[in-house]
């Protein structure tokens, strides 16, 4: 390897080294419940964390960890923990430092199913409070700070507003109270936008979506950038013993305390783990990252461009079109490009709407995004089906609106579905 591995190389090696036991040059895929230990002392030694050894696939197993590692390389972290999907990733990474009566503060542009899971129901049946604030206004979110705020939350690029939050304003003003900065970069990728050079502290990821990037599997990663002092008096839980473990301290002062707290506790005693098949896909996924991002920004550029001078389309949303709302954050922050997914309305509402969507041939009609393949959906019915019409409308989606996202296909022939869609559409 490389000195100081580049980005590219990173994708490719980083976290693996030729397995030891078989010299295979790909990740092999360990499919183990567990490991067979020399003898009982050196057992009783790993179970002690005395030595270091591979326990149960649960917490930790070799296929697993090359992605862990590759992944942190990636977003410049210090660890990471893969989890069975996004959504486990989201709610491990708030709940490793909130308890019963503990608040965050959140933007309000969120995935559909992290907005549920946040306003809806789940943090709120277990007593964790979320207030949700405009992602733009970094002054919203200090509004709402208190003796009791534990993490601030937002997406790197929102889902599916498609909008890029105030970034640094919004980390700033986090670090100012001593609150840590948790940021899904779903949408950005470490290749589109390096999050600690701005200030986050936390990152996760759905790995489903371009990570994989082909739309093979479920998964998700809670990345430790290693920021963060946790000895600020906010958070107990990293600077008293864990009885449950040894009685270890996590270390309020250590770059790796919030991720292992992460995995000695949420992962072993809840196990929404990756498989070790899935994190082979994923890897494969991220050998070609950089390669698929230019490709995918730049076919729904061209995708983009082409929308926005149609006469059936009111209005494109897509930060890398010049007049976008967020074209100057999207100069700052996602300097290589704004990824795949765009949205847009179509002329004639609703139902225009869904004849666009019944015409397309090459898209598919599905939940997904960030696939090698062109997808197609209408947020309002699916995704986002569950948030009133006002939740609808905060979280800046449109009843008409359509969402795209571009594959890796020739962008001529995106086009020709495209317009087939459009004037189906005009003909009602
Ligand atoms: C898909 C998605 C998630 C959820 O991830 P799953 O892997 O589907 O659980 C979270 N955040 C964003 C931005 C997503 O696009």
């Amino acid at each position: 390897m490389a000195k100081s591995p580049k980005f590219d190389t990173l994708m490719i090696h980083g976290g693996q080294t030729p397995d030891s036991a078989t010299g295979s040059r790909a990740v092999p895929i360990y499919q183990t419940t567990s490991y067979v230990y020399e003898n009982a002392q050196r057992a009783a030694e790993i179970f002690d964390l005395k030595a270091s050894g591979y326990i149960y696939s649960r917490i930790d197993n070799p296929t697993v960890d090359v992605l862990e590692k590759r992944v942190a390389l990636l977003e410049g972290g210090t660890g990471a923990v893969a989890t069975a999907s996004g959504m486990s990733a989201i709610l491990y990474s708030v709940l490793n430092i909130c308890e019963v009566g503990d608040e965050v503060v959140a933007a309000v542009t969120l995935y559909g199913g992290t907005h549920t899971l946040f306003s809806d129901r789940m943090l709120k049946q277990y007593g964790i409070k979320v207030h949700l604030v405009d992602a733009d206004d970094p002054a919203a979110f200090e509004a709402k700070f208190n003796e009791k705020t534990r993490c601030v939350y937002f997406e790197s690029m929102g889902n599916p507003g498609i909008n890029i939050p105030d970034i640094e304003g919004i980390c700033e003003a986090a670090h100012r109270h001593g609150i840590p900065v948790i940021c899904d970069n779903t949408f950005g990728t470490p290749y589109l936008v390096q999050l600690k050079d701005h200030g986050v502290d936390i990152v996760v990821h759905s790995l489903t979506k371009y990570m994989g990037g082909h739309g093979t599997s479920i998964g998700g990663i809670v990345v430790d950038l290693g920021t963060f002092n946790w000895a600020n008096g906010r958070y107990p839980m990293f600077t008293e013993p864990d009885e449950t473990y040894h009685g270890v301290v996590y270390g309020a002062d250590m770059p790796r305390a919030y991720i292992t707290k992460l995995r000695t506790q949420l992962l072993r005693d809840t196990g929404a783990c990756m498989s070790p098949f899935n994190a082979f896909l994923i890897l494969q996924g991220i050998e070609t990252l950089s390669l698929r991002m230019d490709r995918h920004c730049q076919n729904a550029l061209e995708v983009a461009n082409r929308l926005a001078a149609h006469d059936m389309v009111e209005s494109v949303c897509y930060p890398a079109l010049e007049g976008n709302k967020y074209y100057d954050r999207a100069r700052k922050y996602f300097k290589k490009g704004c990824g795949a997914i765009l949205t847009f309305n179509i002329k004639g509402g609703v139902a225009a709407g869904k004849t666009f969507i019944d015409s397309l041939e090459l898209f598919s009609l599905l939940a997904n995004v960030a696939d090698a393949k062109s997808l197609v959906i209408h947020p309002a019915s699916t995704t986002h089906g569950q948030m009133s019409e006002e939740a609808l409308v905060a979280a800046g989606i449109e009843p008409g609106m359509i969402r795209l996202s571009i594959g890796l296909e020739d962008v001529e022939d995106i086009w020709e579905d495209l317009e087939r869609g459009l004037e189906a559409a005009r003909k009602g």
